[in-house]
């Protein structure tokens, strides 16, 4: 085997190929807006189509829409090795997110086939349909792993209508996002690169993230139930306001987190007070919880301990209380494999890296239960993101591509020996 570990990336077509994404959908604040099937972001899977054709890549696009590049090994049927990310953003957000990691996955593939290396697997860049959620969410990742439920289609968060719009412009249909499924065997692990979007290696001044496990997120909508009654003439001790319930429960959940689950978050993004007027005391409350966890156990007992709390609050206003249960996505561990490989690869760069969980979804959880699943994260600015403000330092980036590259490379040859 040749001595794969000199080989680098070409900056200026990485760097080229970036600012092309970044002018796709731009924003004249300097971000970009490509929600999932849109115009722009189908126009940036044009673009990836005939970016990958230049190369001499093969361009394949499933049922899902997921866009794929591959690089063949010589041998037929072996299994693939994914890099990849989405080209889709939220609105109004920024040019790194998703974008940065599948200009990369392009570059190395670009990088692997100049250099005439023959790998004993394929390597396959790939470019999730919604990751963002717009419409669904992880999207294409679920279908592709065969999880996606007839439900999420049903009841999409974006509505039901904007999905259905979405496909039709991408010429997709709703029955072949059930047809994505690959055979786990066809999938030798998965390595995305993104950008952190906290500001935890920023502040550490360390170049690159391996992480560990990308959170668990549970939602529940809490109904605080009081009883609504004339604002002026109810006596102050006597009243049974839904508001000062959750708005007690707030305040609470935000100290139990801080103090008892530090390596946990919990956000209550939305409260609706009814009916809803100055001279009325609130006589339903309904809040929006959702929270965060990397550990399964942990996960479990934040939820008890949240529920709990919620209860107890409604308790001391003399309220009823309801938890209804939305959502749960379990937090998924990276693969052990994989961060191995990342780490070596890092130490191979001379990049110093921390081990980290990822706060924010990612498609690699869903990659994660059919294959080894890795990924690298590089600093964001101010820990900005899904803003027009999000930043990466340019060095960070070709850092973290890389990284993407040797670590494919150490993962291959450690794994699939020619
Ligand atoms: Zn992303």
């Amino acid at each position: 085997m040749a001595d794969f570990t000199a080989l680098r990336i070409k900056p200026q077509r990485f760097k080229a190929d970036f600012e092309t994404l970044a002018a796709i959908g731009s924003t004249e604040d300097g971000g970009v807006d490509r929600p999932s099937l849109s115009e722009a972001h189908l126009a940036a899977r044009a673009w990836f189509r005939q970016r990958a054709a230049r190369d001499g890549l093969t361009v394949a696009v499933d049922s899902a829409g997921n866009h794929s590049a591959v690089l063949p090994a010589v041998a037929l049927d072996t299994p693939h090795l994914l890099l990849g990310s989405h080209l889709d953003s939220v609105p109004h957000g920024g040019r790194f997110d998703g974008a940065l990691g599948v200009a990369a996955a392009l570059e190395v593939l670009s990088t692997i086939k100049d250099a005439g290396l023959q790998l004993p697997i394929s390597l396959e860049a790939i470019d999730f349909t919604d990751e963002e959620g717009t419409l669904v969410g992880l999207l294409g990742s679920a279908a592709l792993v065969g999880r996606l439920t007839p439900g999420e289609i049903q009841s999409p968060r974006g509505g039901r209508q904007s999905l259905l719009a979405g496909l039709q412009r991408a010429a997709l249909s709703e029955e072949g996002l059930f047809l994505a499924r690959r055979d786990p065997a066809s999938l030798a692990g998965y390595i995305e690169l993104h950008i952190e979007q906290g500001p935890r290696l920023a502040r550490s001044q360390t170049p690159v993230g391996v992480v560990t496990a990308i959170v668990g997120i549970a939602s529940y909508r809490l109904i605080f139930h009081g009883r609504a009654n004339h604002a002026g003439t109810t006596p102050m001790n006597e009243r049974h306001d839904a508001g000062l319930g959750a708005a007690s429960f707030m305040l609470a959940a935000h100290r139990l987190v801080v103090e008892s689950f530090p390596d946990c978050t919990v956000n209550t993004g939305l409260l609706q007070l009814e009916p809803g007027a100055y001279n009325i005391i609130p006589g339903q409350a309904n809040l929006a919880l959702e929270f965060r966890s990397a550990d399964d156990k942990e996960f479990e007992q934040l939820e008890n301990a949240l529920l709990a709390l919620a209860r107890q609050q409604a308790d001391q206003f003399g309220l009823e209380f309801e938890a209804n249960f939305l959502n749960r996505h379990a937090p998924a561990p990276m693969s052990v494999s994989m961060q191995q490989a990342i780490g070596q690869a890092a130490h191979c760069l001379e990049l110093g890296y921390q081990a980290m969980p990822s706060g924010a979804g990612h498609d690699g959880q869903n990659l994660a239960h059919v294959c080894p699943a890795g990924m690298i994260f590089i600093p964001s600015q101010d820990g900005i993101s899904h803003s027009p403000r999000e930043f990466s330092a340019w060095q960070d980036c070709i850092n973290g591509a890389n990284l993407l590259l040797q670590s494919a490379l150490a993962f291959t040859f450690e794994h699939y020996r020619p």
